[in-house]
């Protein structure tokens, strides 16, 4: 018998077998299933052989479910929050939920499991002890290319979520930010069938995808290695935003020459830079 909670489940991320036994067992044993999308659920639910009740919590009526979940709890039952894959809240629906049946005073408990990013760093080679999801993107070319240089001085591991439609887009935008030297992971499938893990300098990255359409298809984490302490000081995000704004106006040497009197860096490395973008 489970004790009254709200049971926040992880599910795989794509090969079954990362199930765990205890995500099973919770969720046989709660009165309600709070899931993402409950036809994408009852394809799961199946394939365990799980019976309980599902009802759909997503983004749009996630505050009117915390009242039937709270409703539920209140009378002894307990429910369990899963998305579509992986840990809910990590880039999914559930936060509000999770934050709304604890100020009600309710227990939560994490049932853990797969999170993709979480993958991504434990096999890219990529620097682990310090990092920062950043989940998705924004869509539009600028609003992602001016959240990437607000990136640009950050010196931990940098990971991204992204989708078939704008993986190339966000590799070309992260070239033309960070430039053509910095190391990056892409990890797509990850635990399917064609599960690749490519890790390379943005430019040689950019090119190996760009001659192979399958590497451009799936889901995709990206991560891109932190700046190192010795690029830091000579490059930041507003002395590229200046060199951007003179390079506009003027070729190479002379935006970089311009660049560094205002900025007082180094004419050379910003000339590097200039030509990079
Ligand atoms: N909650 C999930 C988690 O715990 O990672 C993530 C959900 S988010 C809506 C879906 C995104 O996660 C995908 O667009 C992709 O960026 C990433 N993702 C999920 N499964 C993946 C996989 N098998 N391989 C690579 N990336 C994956």
């Amino acid at each position: 018998m489970l004790e009254p909670a709200l049971y926040v489940v992880a599910t795989p991320i794509g090969n079954l077998q990362d199930m765990t036994p205890r995500a099973v067992e919770v969720l046989q044993q709660v009165e309600l299933i709070a899931a993402e999308d409950t036809r994408h659920s009852a394809r799961l639910m199946a394939h365990f052989g799980i019976d309980t009740r599902l009802v759909s919590v997503h983004e749009h009526n996630e505050r009117q479910r915390i009242e039937s979940i709270v409703h539920q709890l209140a009378s002894g039952s307990s429910v369990a929050l899963i998305s579509d894959a992986g840990t809910p809240l990590i880039s999914d629906p559930g936060y509000v939920v999770v934050k709304g049946v604890r100020e009600q005073g309710y227990r939560v408990v994490p049932v853990p499991g797969c999170v993709a990013f979480v993958a991504a760093l434990s096999a890219a080679g990529l620097p682990t002890d310090r990092f920062v999801f950043e989940g998705f993107l924004p869509h539009k070319a600028s609003a992602r290319k001016q959240q990437l240089k607000g990136l640009l001085d950050e010196s931990r591991t940098l990971i991204f979520y992204e989708s078939p439609h704008r993986i190339l887009a966000s590799i070309k935008d992260m070239l033309e930010v960070f430039g053509a030297e910095r190391r990056v992971a892409v990890a797509r499938e990850l635990t399917k069938t064609y599960e690749t893990i490519h890790v390379d300098k943005l430019s040689a990255l950019l090119e190996w995808m760009e001659s192979d359409s399958n590497q451009q298809r799936g889901e995709f984490v990206v991560l891109v290695e932190g700046v190192s302490s010795e690029q830091k000081p000579e490059l930041d995000a507003r002395a590229l935003e200046v060199l951007d704004i003179l390079l506009a106006e003027l070729p190479a040497s002379q935006a970089a020459s311009l660049a560094a009197k205002l900025t007082g860096l180094k004419k050379k490395v910003l000339y590097q830079a200039a030509l990079d973008r």
